[in-house]
């Protein structure tokens, strides 16, 4: 098996990413994304307490209470939010954590809201502490204050806000600041899809792509797009090259094969990213344990990138192990790669830590 540690990854080009690119949307817009929460598939008991909390907050006419959602990439969160104004009846504003340079920007986003408004800020765990600090009150009292001048001639204005629904979205509930995480009334987490609850989400989007797809195929797709829609819909669209070529157009559960090996996507979702970072703690650590950022310095890659896209999915196939040491490679993987399963990785348990 070769293996490449100076090999540069171009990011931007990576099918199983799980950032959004412009290949996702048309014009600006993603035609796949569900707009109503039947529409949105999975996530059945996120669904469910958001279905109650938007229901009550509606019948007492009330703002809904802030909201944060936290996962992994690419499992739908930006659409959560946006399907949350929907339901409430209400618009949304856009923005993320490193946008928000200055307060001075969170206070003219705030005021250019109207009554009821959702905000949606993603990334939120990457807002400086000075916006922090307005942020608190205005989510608390949906006030602000403002400073004017300097020295003798500053003056402070207490501005009431419209009252409004933060919702925030991190990949990493564990980095935001505790005072900030309390002043969120509800918190949901999303949890990787199964490849049924994904085989449906694939099978919606060829719909709406007008694609023909039978089930097999789908589900096909579904088991190696690591428990991810945005990797699921990605997927298909390059599968249907294939399709085009090979099946009269139509994906079977052959094609979704043979295009997906041609991808070098493996029948568990691995590429070749996940493949090296596997086999770097195989064949460098002995199996590990190995902290998170000398193997990231090892593979060429951010150790964030690492904790953030390869880490979820490998935790949850029983992969990759968390301990206070550093990551293992389970016996599992070393056998799927085909390695001899180094010492002691044997008996390293899946997720033991985690
Ligand atoms: P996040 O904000 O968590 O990174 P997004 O909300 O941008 O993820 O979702 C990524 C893509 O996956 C969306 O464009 C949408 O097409 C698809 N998607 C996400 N969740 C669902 C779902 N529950 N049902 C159907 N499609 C979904």
């Amino acid at each position: 098996m070769s293996f490449e540690f100076s090999e540069e990854f171009d990011f931007e080009n990576r099918i199983m990413d799980t950032s959004e690119i412009p290949e996702d949307t048309v014009d600006g817009e993603n035609p796949l994304r569900p707009k109503t929460l039947d529409e949105y598939i999975g996530q059945e008991k996120v669904k469910e307490n958001l279905k109650v909390f938007i229901e009550a907050a509606k019948q007492r006419g009330e703002t809904l209470d802030h909201v944060l959602l936290y996962g992994p990439p690419g499992l739908g969160k930006t659409t959560l939010a946006a399907i949350i104004a929907k339901e409430m009846g209400v618009s949304i504003r856009i923005t993320s954590g490193p946008a928000i340079e200055k307060p001075g920007d969170l206070a003219s986003l705030l005021t250019n809201l109207n009554s009821g408004d959702v905000l949606f800020i993603d990334e939120i765990h990457r807002l400086s502490r000075a916006v922090e600090e307005v942020l608190y009150p205005s989510m608390e009292d949906f006030a602000i204050d403002i400073i004017t001048g300097k020295g003798q001639m500053a003056a402070s204005y207490h501005l009431p806000l419209p009252h409004f629904t933060l919702v925030g979205a991190t990949t990493r509930a564990g980095q935001l600041t505790a005072p900030l995480r309390d002043r969120f009334g509800v918190v949901l987490r999303l949890e990787l899809y199964t490849p049924e609850e994904l085989a449906l989400i694939i099978e919606r989007s060829a719909g709406i792509l007008n694609m023909e797809i039978e089930h097999d195929g789908a589900l096909e797709i579904a088991s190696r797009s690591r428990g991810t829609p945005r990797i699921a819909n990605r997927l298909l669209k390059r599968v249907r090259d294939f399709a085009q070529v090979m099946s009269n157009g139509i994906i079977t559960c052959d094609t979704a094969r043979i295009a997906l090996d041609k991808l070098e996507i493996d029948e568990l979702g691995l590429d070749q990213n996940d493949r090296r970072m596997l086999e770097a703690i195989i064949k460098y650590y002995n199996g590990g344990p190995v902290g998170v950022e000398t193997l990231a310095a090892a593979i060429g890659e951010e150790a964030i990138t690492i904790e953030d896209v390869y880490e979820p999915y490998l935790l949850q196939i029983g992969f990759l192990a968390r301990t206070p040491r550093g990551r293992c490679v389970t016996a599992e993987a070393c056998r799927h790669l085909g390695y001899k399963v180094p010492n002691g990785t044997a008996n390293v348990q899946p997720n033991l830590f985690d």
